[in-house]
């Protein structure tokens, strides 16, 4: 009898120890550190302007991002759970669940680390100081980060949609680009960091949108003073990515450099597309 209950609760301390571990696994995604990715930068700035999944579908994957909508219908910014459309007029609409998506990143977000920013001059001081977390931390996990307080000056772009046939990105934009300036704004800037070996999949660094404290303006952020703000990041280690099955994007040659394209796609301002 004695040895029976010994059995019997090594056998319910066993069934413990599995399910202990189910539960972790099941944590770590519910804590949502994966980087859900919806196909490639290199397939958006190709011209796949097409819509892989929808924004209800999308919105299952994160909670926090950026990203842009079918024929770059301006650029999207996903904040509290919800999508947020700044399009060609620097205006923002709430697209609905059935809008469909060629591109973007996005997270459930939560916050490992902050950071105070305070008189910061340009982009390259406003990297500068993101990176010196990121290197802290670990430059080869992905970041969402949400950069929340007052803009001394922003300078945001959207574009006009495209029709098909579609253009490549920075020969669209080179045309259809719109931009924006602001003074002394209050909003939040949300980026993605990827390290140097997503340069295939996405481009290495960061990339930020920005959508106004009113939630009424918004875009692809050109360029940047920050007067004084709080950066959270959250840093993630898992990553998925989504494909088109659609022959178009199956005859594509994704792995063609197209590293200029898309550095001139991210930061050229109208006149000056280089
Ligand atoms: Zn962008």
């Amino acid at each position: 009898m004695k040895r029976l209950i010994c059995v019997l609760v090594m056998l319910s301390m066993m069934v413990m120890g599995v399910c202990g571990m189910a539960e972790a696994a099941v944590q770590s995604t519910a804590n949502g550190d994966v980087l859900y990715q919806v196909a490639l930068l290199q397939s958006l700035v190709q011209g796949y302007f097409d819509g892989i999944i929808t924004v209800g579908e999308l919105k299952a994957h994160g909670d926090t991002g950026i990203g842009t909508f079918e024929g770059v219908n301006g650029e999207m910014i996903v904040l509290d759970g919800v999508v947020y459309q700044a399009v060609s007029d620097g205006s923002i609409v709430i697209p609905s669940d059935e809008e469909t998506v060629p591109f973007s990143n996005v997270t459930f977000f939560d916050v490992d680390e902050t950071l105070t920013l305070s008189g910061i001059a340009d982009m390259a001081a406003l990297q500068d100081a993101m990176n010196s977390v990121v290197n802290r931390l670990g430059a080869n996990c992905f970041y969402m980060v949400k950069i929340e307080g007052s803009f001394d000056s922003l300078k945001v772009r959207s574009e006009y949609k495209q029709e098909k046939p579609y253009r490549a990105l920075d020969v669209a934009l080179a045309e259809d680009q719109t931009e924006f300036d602001y003074e002394g704004i209050r909003g939040t800037m949300v980026g993605l960091y990827c390290p140097d070996y997503m340069s295939a999949l996405n481009s290495s660094g960061w990339h930020f949108h920005f959508i106004s404290e009113d939630r009424t303006r918004g875009g692809h952020v050109l360029q940047v003073s920050v007067g004084e703000a709080e950066a959270a990041f959250d840093m993630t280690d898992g990553f998925e990515m989504i494909l088109s099955r659609e022959n178009v994007f199956q005859g594509m040659e994704l792995a063609k450099d197209v590293n200029e394209a898309i550095h001139r796609a991210e930061t050229a301002t109208v006149g000056n597309n280089d």
